[in-house]
């Protein structure tokens, strides 16, 4: 990755490589303790090898600001949380650029009580209001607030600005025919829409300073109807050149705009010949593509080929904090998976933002870091990892054995708790640590590879524990290598693979293909800790036919050749929803990115699709995939009605015959929904074999994840789950 690590400027800032982390709203910018958490957050980033780092985004005023959780730039203990940022990063040796920010109308009128405020009054479904239009002196007043923005920056110590105009906030919104609906010195033709931005970068510039370095980042393409057409955005590009900008950055898509821009069915790399368009147009003025680049791999050509000069990546640094270290040295990297779980849909929600991947990301001072190699313990550097596999055991003889187990130990549960009264503490949960064994290092066994698992297995031996990974099935992963199969999840894979290689590292003994029962009972009581991360299991129904050979649960659904051409889903959560995008997908003789493209109306042409299944899901409910995260559930929605897979909702299920299910609707009709395959995908139970067996014979364990709770539980709980219970208290 020759180009991606060639030293670049920006305006007179000189930095160390072509990856600029790119703006996260955190939650952490309103939090009340000197700015302890926000500078903890961006000097590990420092630290891990990021260049230029842009802040999420900070409010000009009140009226601007996207939620609650954001900080105001007028507000002086937020100003004090910043020093401390610039202060600290700089000590770390890195550079961070302040973005300015203005949510326009789609500011939450619940985060002050304000209404929002825009060009026209033109409603938003992202904040639920229509915003007041400003008048000719209100908008002289938000652009004052832009210079004073600006001036405050350059005061506390940061090395550029980023005036953030894209994904339809204000600047967008003024650029835009569709939100800009004026007839006067802020609208009515394309240079009239465009003042307003290039009036804040002077505003800003002038209260900055001359040479203090202003980076716009705007939508290239807005995909709206009615939006802004590709010459009217090179034309305000050409604009902000001419206004003396030090570089683009530019953004994708509006929050409502109805393609998807940064969701896992966004093929990486998509939007780079956007960026390419602006970069045309700018010539030398620096240019920063940004939206679904993960890997650098992927960066790599888009700055080789003279797309952009530099790239953005914001949820990368999410999900590794050392991703630029890492490539450096050739050491794999933990991948945004781009679920937008723990990060956008918090956002969205005014939540403070984590990683599905790493959920210590936003809470590096609450859990320990994970060492390097060079840092570990000799005893860890020079152990030898081993992975042991052995034939898999079917869980249905593990089930019955452990159900032998109980009735076994019935008795000896209860003298166990009598003399020692840990059986009853032994069905603990996470959170209940072993008092007195954090001292030094102790012999853990973590029963299970899942997410759960992989979390605290890493963590754990991270500790400098000696951690012993027991697995039933013959792969780590859990469901993720389920979901790994779902069009657009593929790099889900890449996550297992990290934490493989972390617990290899760290020197975990992972045994794979091993069940845990009655047997090890004496194995278990030689280790100081256990804990149990035994995951899930599919529920079962209660439906006539369910066990006739053409039905079958969930995770066997996914192995390649399981399904038939006519396929019906029984159940409505997200796993029904990944199911039905997998089977119905197909094949198309094309990029994936081009398909994309074409499927979304963004640029024309055919999709000749092979291969699809006629599918059809079957829900009790009415809504379906309602625990999907909000910023993803409604594209794979559009993209399961573009596949033409059925939804019947409201169903009462009476029996499943060779023909298919028959239902019964909700005016009270029976009848057929034909199908030669129908799979259960009916919710998961926790699976709780093991930890009966070990709360049985009064051994003290937690239990995490699934195993521990399976009501409202996603992978972004699991893995929290595992770092929780894996750290001191
Ligand atoms: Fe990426 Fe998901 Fe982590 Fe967000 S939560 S940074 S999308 S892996």
């Amino acid at each position: 990755m020759r180009e991606v690590f060639r030293p670049g400027r920006i305006g007179p800032l000189s930095l160390p490589h072509r990856i600029v982390m790119g703006a996260m709203h955190l939650g952490l910018e309103s939090l009340d303790d000197g700015g302890r958490a926000l500078s903890a957050f961006y000097v590990e980033r420092v630290r891990g090898g990021a260049g230029l780092i842009v802040t999420g985004g900070a409010a000009v005023s009140r009226v601007g600001a996207g939620g609650a959780h954001y900080g105001v730039l007028d507000d002086p203990a937020f100003r004090d949380r910043l020093r401390r940022v610039t202060g600290d990063v700089h000590a770390a040796g890195g550079l961070i650029a302040l973005q300015l920010f203005h949510a326009g109308r789609y500011a939450s009128p619940k985060a002050f009580g304000l209404q929002p405020v825009a060009p026209s009054a033109v409603f938003s479904r992202v904040s639920g209001a229509e915003p007041a239009e400003l008048s000719g002196a209100d908008i002289e007043a938000t652009l004052e607030d832009f210079g004073r923005a600006g001036g405050y920056a350059s005061q506390l110590g940061f090395d550029a600005v980023e005036i953030m105009g894209s994904e339809g906030y204000l600047v967008d919104q003024f650029l835009s025919p569709f939100t800009n609906r004026r007839d006067d010195d802020w609208g009515g033709d394309p240079q009239r829409r465009a003042r307003f931005g290039v009036e804040a970068l002077r505003r800003v510039r002038d209260a900055a300073g001359s040479s203090f370095p202003v980076i716009v980042r705007f939508s290239g393409a807005d995909l709206m109807d009615g939006g802004t057409s590709q010459p009217d955005v090179l034309g305000f590009a050409k604009l902000l050149a001419q206004a003396g900008a030090d570089a683009l950055n530019i953004g994708i898509g509006w929050h409502e705009s109805p393609v998807p821009t940064v969701q896992t069915l966004v093929p990486p790399g998509t939007w780079a010949p956007v960026a390419a368009a602006v970069k045309q147009a700018v010539g030398d003025l620096p240019v920063i593509a940004s939206n679904r680049i993960n890997r650098l791999e992927s960066a790599e050509p888009v700055i080789a080929s003279g797309q952009a000069d530099y790239v953005s990546m914001a949820r990368p640094f999410l999900a590794d904090p050392e991703l630029m270290s890492k490539a450096r040295a050739g050491e794999r990297i933990n991948l945004c998976i781009a679920c937008n779980q723990a990060c956008i849909d918090r956002s969205l929600s005014d939540e403070h933002v984590s990683c599905m991947v790493n959920p210590r990301a936003a809470h590096e001072l609450e859990f320990p870091r994970v060492r390097p190699a060079a840092e570990l313990p000799a005893r860890q550097r020079t152990a030898t990892p081993t992975t042991t596999t052995t034939t898999p055991a079917d869980p249905e003889s593990v089930a019955a054995e452990s159900a032998v187990a109980e009735a076994v130990l019935a008795g000896s549960a209860v003298a166990g708790s009598a003399v020692a009264g840990s059986a009853v503490a032994g069905s603990a949960v996470a959170g209940s640590v072993v008092a007195g064994r954090w001292g030094g290092a102790s012999r853990v066994a973590v029963i299970g590879g899942g997410p759960a698992g992989l979390a605290a297995a890493r963590q754990l031996a991270a500790d400098g524990h000696r951690v012993d990974l027991y697995e039933a099935s013959g792969a780590l992963g859990g469901q993720f290598n389920l979901a790994c199969r779902v069009p657009g999840k593929a790099d889900y894979a890449s996550t297992v693979d990290y934490f493989a290689t972390e617990l290899a590292r760290l020197g975990v003994q992972i045994r794979l293909g091993r069940a845990i029962t009655v047997d090890d009972l004496d194995l278990l009581r030689s280790y100081d800790r256990l804990v149990v991360a035994t995951g899930v299991r599919p529920r079962r129904v209660d439906i006539p036919g369910a066990d006739l050979p053409h039905v079958v649960p969930y995770p066997a659904a996914f192995a390649d050749g399981a399904l038939g051409q006519r396929v019906a889903i029984i159940g409505g959560g997200g796993i029904a929803v990944d199911l039905a995008h997998l089977a119905s997908h197909g094949s198309a003789a094309m990029a994936p990115a081009v398909r994309f493209l074409r499927e979304h109306g963004v640029e024309p042409g055919p999709v000749p699709v092979t291969g699809r299944r006629d599918v059809t899901i079957l829900q009790r409910g009415e809504r379906l995939g309602v625990t999907i995260g909000k910023s993803t559930r409604w594209a794979v929605l559009a993209t399961l009605r573009r596949q033409g897979v059925r939804v019947l909702p409201r169903l009462t299920y009476r029996r499943i015959t060779a023909e298919g299910v028959h239902v019964v609707d909700a005016d009270g009709t029976e009848h057929l929904v034909p199908a030669d395959t129908v799979v259960i995908a009916a919710g998961q139970e926790r699976d709780t074999t093991v930890s009966d067996l070990i709360r049985l014979a009064g051994i003290d364990h937690q239990v995490i994840g699934g195993a521990r709770q399976s009501a409202g539980l996603d992978a972004v709980l699991a893995f929290a789950d595992g770092l929780r219970v894996a750290t001191p208290p």
